[in-house]
């Protein structure tokens, strides 16, 4: 059926069903908003289908089978094959089940949903294309727009993705056998997490870094717990090194890269994962035509509502620049539907977390020791080695540690650094803490449930009061 180009009118037109657009969307319509939501992949966006969710399954799956390759210590032997197709379909049924309850949460909640790529055609009009040729478009004029485009992979010259030897994260994350050699370029958060998947798949595993060490924006202590894991697994890592190009000889793929001295290197693999960043989405929307500028690499400039350069135009998500993570567009999201709605709301990016997941896996929330000092506070530290944590030795994986830093003054939670299994759970704690402004005291007097992980925490608290019991005071 061919659909015509009719009109229709919304308050709130919202583009891309990511993170950032389905929480606004849905939050728009539950303040009586009359809201549309255009989407022209699929619901749920890069980290449902492509992102978040499928790295997840795939870093849990393979860490089964790694430990129960590595249970003997407990007592425990197995030998488990990795089957990569029935791991993938697996991921693919979780994927599913999540990307249909958001299709229906935002029919629940009363969000016109329609398929197809948005183009603004002037300040407040837009036109869908349904997808597919002789789909027809459908024009909408809107009172409010959020643009939630997402953001897309870098792709490194002479690297262009070819989902075959040259893969982006989403090519790895739908890869149904396991290569024998991957080659990784970037150690950031896609190559440390899909480098461990890898590893425990049975990958030999190159990593090259143009920087001198993984996860760079992390702190040294932080990085080198996790560093240290993925080399027991095998992973091979080579700092200060940048990829430069590639070639195929029939037998296997050699990467050429070049180090700041020019020292060249030659990597044998047979795929290579090149996961060095990404970049807004600006280029589908025409926002020329309504107006929206973009600033600084490309990302959409906002305030603290998530507002652009025009009033009734607001941008969330990765678009919206750095940190560029799922839950900060949502945060996002939820801000410029309630804004839009005439509510007071804004954002507060002090207490947005961050979770890597890696083995063991990082979460940090507020400001470091460093940055706490920087901006003029005095910072009092407490730390808790996870090697005292009883719940960790029952789990056999007591690498890491919890850090809370806090201001000597008021003793007021700053921050916190977690290197731990399942650290992006207790780092919940941490951030509760630093969005109320809690002191050490309400953290070290909370009485946690023994024995857990996140005892860790309130020892690492105690611990700068100089009154942890489970771990010698500084
Ligand atoms: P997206 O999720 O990218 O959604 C944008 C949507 O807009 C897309 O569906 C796209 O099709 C649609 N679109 C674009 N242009 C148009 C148009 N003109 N008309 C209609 N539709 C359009 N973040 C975390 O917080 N935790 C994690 O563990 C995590 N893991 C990740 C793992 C990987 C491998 C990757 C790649 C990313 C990961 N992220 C993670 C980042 C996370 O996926 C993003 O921050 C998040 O998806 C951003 O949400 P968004 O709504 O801004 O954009
Ligand atoms: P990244 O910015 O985290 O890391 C990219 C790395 O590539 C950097 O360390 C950089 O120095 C290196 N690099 C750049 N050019 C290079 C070259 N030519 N040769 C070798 N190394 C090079 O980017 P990413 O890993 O692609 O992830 C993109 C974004 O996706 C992240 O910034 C994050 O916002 C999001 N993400 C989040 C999670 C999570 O929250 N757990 C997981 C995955 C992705």
């Amino acid at each position: 059926m061919v659909v015509g180009d009719v009109t229709t009118g919304t308050d709130v037109l919202v583009i891309g069903a990511g993170p950032g657009g389905y929480v606004a969307a849905i939050r728009a319509a539950q303040l009586d908003l009359d809201v549309t939501l255009v989407e022209r992949d699929a619901y749920g966006g890069t980290c449902l289908n492509h992102g978040c969710i499928p790295s997840k399954a795939l870093i849990s799956a393979t860490d089964l089978a790694h430990r129960a390759r590595e249970g003997a210590e407990m007592g425990v032997h197995a030998d488990p094959t990795v089957d990569m197709a029935e791991m993938v379909d697996w991921k693919a049924e979780v994927v599913d089940h999540l990307t249909s309850g958001v299709e229906k949460l935002c029919k629940g909640n009363g969000v016109n949903l329609i398929e197809g790529t948005a183009e603004f055609t002037g300040e407040y009009t837009a036109r869908v294309a349904h997808g597919g040729e002789g789909q027809g478009s459908e024009s909408i004029e809107f009172e409010h727009a959020v643009l939630a485009t997402g953001s897309r992979p870098v792709e490194l010259p002479g690297f262009a993705f070819d989902g075959e030897n040259v893969l982006s994260s989403r090519h790895a994350l739908a890869l149904d056998d396991v290569p024998d050699r991957l080659l990784v370029v970037g150690a950031g958060y896609i190559g440390m997490e899909l480098a461990t998947v890898f590893a425990k798949a049975g990958s030999a595993v190159t990593v090259v870094e143009a920087l001198d060490s993984a996860l760079p924006g992390y702190e040294e202590d932080v990085t080198r717990v996790v560093r240290r894991r993925a080399e027991s697994l095998g992973v091979e890592f080579n700092f200060g090194e940048a990829a430069e190009d590639w070639t195929d000889d029939g037998d296997g793929l050699t990467v050429r890269t070049e180090s700041e001295d020019g020292t060249v290197a030659e990597y044998a693999a047979d795929r290579v994962l090149v996961a060095v960043g990404r970049e807004p989405v600006t280029d589908t929307a025409a926002l020329d035509a309504v107006g929206v500028e973009t600033g600084e690499n490309g990302f959409v400039p906002t305030d603290e509502t998530a507002r652009t350069n025009r009033d009734h135009v607001f941008a969330v998500g990765d678009v919206a620049g750095e940190p560029m993570l799922a839950h900060k567009g949502m945060v996002e999201g939820e801000v410029a539907a309630e804004v839009i709605a005439g509510e007071p709301a804004a954002l507060d990016q002090q207490a947005m977390p961050a979770a890597v997941f890696t083995d063991p896996e990082i979460g940090t929330v507020g400001l470091t020791e460093a940055e706490a000092a920087e901006v003029g506070f005095d910072p009092v530290v407490g730390e808790m080695r996870l090697r005292g944590n009883g719940r960790a030795l029952t789990l056999a994986e007591s690498e890491g540690f919890v850090r809370v830093v806090a201001d000597a003054d008021g003793e007021f939670v700053l921050g916190a650094q977690i290197v731990a299994p399942e650290a992006s759970e207790l780092l919940a704690e941490a951030t509760l803490a630093v969005e109320m402004g809690a002191t050490l005291e309400d953290v070290a007097a909370t009485v946690h449930t023994h024995p857990t992980l996140s005892e860790a925490v309130k020892e690492a608290a105690a611990n700068a009061r100089g009154e942890a019991i489970h771990t010698l005071n500084r």
